[in-house]
């Protein structure tokens, strides 16, 4: 009976996963109390540890759905949050950050957050529950506190109270149990008090007596009853870094003295409940209760579901059979098809287009190391009057200097390395092609196919790599010595070019435009210029690196003179 709950809360893991965990909610233990009611302690005890967020101003602002699993025949104990990502937290303080982190993070504006905050803690010395915290009830708000706060967890408190939830209600035994918050709560939404577990805290503040009397309530009287405990073990101070297990110990040690010290009025005659170990099996058994009493309405809730979900498979699949098989089968017959689209759109053409546009590139990147990494006073100004750049300079074909300028370039195009340059620029575009192809198909819902799709076409490309680039290589070898142009295709090639460099030429001209309306103004822009220039060249001294502003220019101003000192040269050939 007792792996029900387990059983259940592995359903619930599973439908989480496929995000179906809005449809279905299974029954949980919500946790509400009034601030220092104890209710953080008696949490702690269930679970053995300190994680829980404090401090004098730390208000719970999120719900902490706690799942705690036990794990028989382990040693390790850790806190996993599923939704961070964050696994295998054994540092129980760390945990403790990061709910303080996730808490800081509501803003004011919005005081309490309804989205809960998914803890898994796994153990051999927690039992198999599912509890919600939610942020304690306030009395008065705190002078930094928002005036809504109050009002807020209020209503954030009702709507995780409502059936088929069972309450934990959290009172301290040295307030009278009429001004419980915790009670009156739940009151409100259980009041015959069917689904209500009562917890008294601070059981050592008050004489046994009286203690006893609060524990056989009758004016509140629960069916669950009411467990009296002691979850602050003597010298609270000292326990932050109390390791594991020692903090249920502790407090179980500390609690068994201190109730069989009263025999009469907690020992087993007595009929009253107290322990936090008492309180730990009465909140299994009631949880397996619950959830054995919701089975029906779990399992129709999962049967509609998938009802829901066959009958969109239905209207999709126009009633055709559909099973994984088929499914699968279907998907990657529609990606082989749209791959098979692929390579008749991707041809020759398109990788002779590719290549060249990657070639026209280098050009320009020789044409920069060779001709335009010039001093700016050297290069021709702007035309005084249009203001536009000059046209390209005309070589004289029969100078032996600009045959040796030619013949150098040619060399270090042709050396630069052809065939790998060429393989990757189509195996990158192969692969981006592939996976457009694999987010417009079915596989974009399936992370795990999809990648392993990916996974396959780049080990096929890598396979490929080496021998691809050879081949590119030896193809272009001919060409790498002796270059037979005829008079035509050089004449297309310089005009070809000439045009890549006044495309480029206008490029860096827009990007000087935009640069001087951001500085605010062509001469503002000039001064930085010349001065970056001067700094370049020594005739000033820029302090430091020059990255917190110099010669009355802003860091942020001296960086954008150093792009058009770039892009100048670069404009004006
Ligand atoms: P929460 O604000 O409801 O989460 O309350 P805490 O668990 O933080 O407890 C509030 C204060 O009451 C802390 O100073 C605890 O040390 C103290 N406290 C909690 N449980 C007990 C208890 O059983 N006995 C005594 N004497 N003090 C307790």
């Amino acid at each position: 009976m007792m792996l029900l709950t387990k059983k259940m809360i592995e359903i619930r893991t599973i439908l989480q996963k496929v995000g179906q965990s809005s449809t279905l909610t299974l029954p949980s233990i919500v946790v509400i109390g009034s601030q220092s009611s104890g209710k953080s302690s008696v949490l702690e005890a269930i679970v053995g540890h300190e994680f829980l967020p404090k401090g004098s101003n730390m208000v719970t602002r999120r719900p902490i759905e706690l799942t705690l699993v036990n794990t028989p025949g382990s040693t390790e104990e850790y806190g996993e949050f599923p939704e961070l990502g964050l696994k295998h937290i054994s540092d129980f303080t760390s945990i403790q950050r990061t709910l303080t982190d996730l808490n800081l993070a509501v803003p004011d504006s919005e005081c309490v957050s309804h989205e809960p905050i998914q803890l898994t803690v796994y153990s051999p010395n927690v039992p198999d529950l599912s509890l919600i915290d939610l942020p304690g009830y306030i009395q008065v708000v705190g002078q930094n506190q928002p005036l809504q706060l109050k009002q807020k967890i209020s209503e954030l408190c009702d709507k995780y109270i409502q059936a088929p939830n069972v309450i934990l209600a959290i009172s301290a035994a040295d307030v009278d149990l009429a001004n419980s918050t915790a009670l009156r709560a739940s009151r409100r939404v259980d009041p015959r008090g069917e689904r209500t577990i009562g917890v008294i805290t601070k059981m050592d503040l008050v004489d046994a007596v009286r203690g006893a009397a609060i524990l056989n309530d009758k004016q509140y009287p629960l069916r669950l009853g009411y467990v009296g405990v002691v979850s602050r073990a003597p010298h609270s101070q000292g326990l932050f870094k109390m390791g594991a297990s020692n903090l249920l110990a502790t407090i179980t040690k500390n609690e068994n003295s201190f109730f069989s010290s009263h025999p009469m009025e907690y020992g087993p005659e007595a009929g009253v409940s107290v322990g936090t170990t008492t309180l730990r099996k009465k909140l299994m058994h009631v949880l397996e209760q619950t959830m054995s009493s919701s089975l029906q309405t779990t399992s129709d809730a999962i049967r509609q579901e998938l009802e829901e979900a066959t009958y969109e498979f239905k209207v999709q699949y126009n009633d055709r059979p559909l099973s994984a098989e088929s499914y699968l089968a279907e998907s990657l017959d529609a990606l082989k098809h749209s791959f098979k689209q692929l390579t008749e759109e991707f041809g020759r053409p398109q990788m002779h287009e590719l290549l060249k546009s990657e070639l026209d590139q280098k050009v320009l990147d020789l044409l920069a190391a060779r001709y335009w990494n010039k001093p700016i006073t050297d290069l021709l100004p702007p035309h005084p009057e249009t203001d536009k750049i000059a046209d390209l300079p005309k070589a004289d074909s029969d100078s032996l200097y600009w045959r040796r300028q030619l013949d150098a370039s040619s060399s270090a195009l042709t050396k630069l390395g052809v065939g790998r340059l060429a393989t990757t620029v189509v195996a990158t575009a192969i692969q981006d092609s592939v996976e457009a192809l694999l987010d417009q198909s079915s596989f974009s819902n399936h992370p795990f196919a999809r990648s392993a799709v990916m996974d396959a076409a780049s080990t096929i490309l890598n396979e490929r790599f080496y021998s691809t680039s050879d081949q590119v290589e030896n193809c272009i070898k001919p060409y790498k010595f002796e270059i037979d142009v005829e008079e035509r295709e050089w004449a297309q090639g310089r005009q070809h070019v000439g045009n890549v460099l006044k495309k480029e030429l206008n490029d860096c001209e827009t990007a000087l435009s935009t640069l001087e309306t951001t500085v605010g103004g062509r001469r503002k822009l000039r001064e930085v210029m010349s001065f970056v220039d001067k700094a370049r060249k020594g005739d000033v001294t820029v302090e430091g690196d020059g990255r917190s502003g110099a010669g009355g220019f802003s860091a942020a101003l001296l960086s954008k003179g150093r792009e058009a000192v770039f892009l100048l040269p670069r404009g004006i050939p």
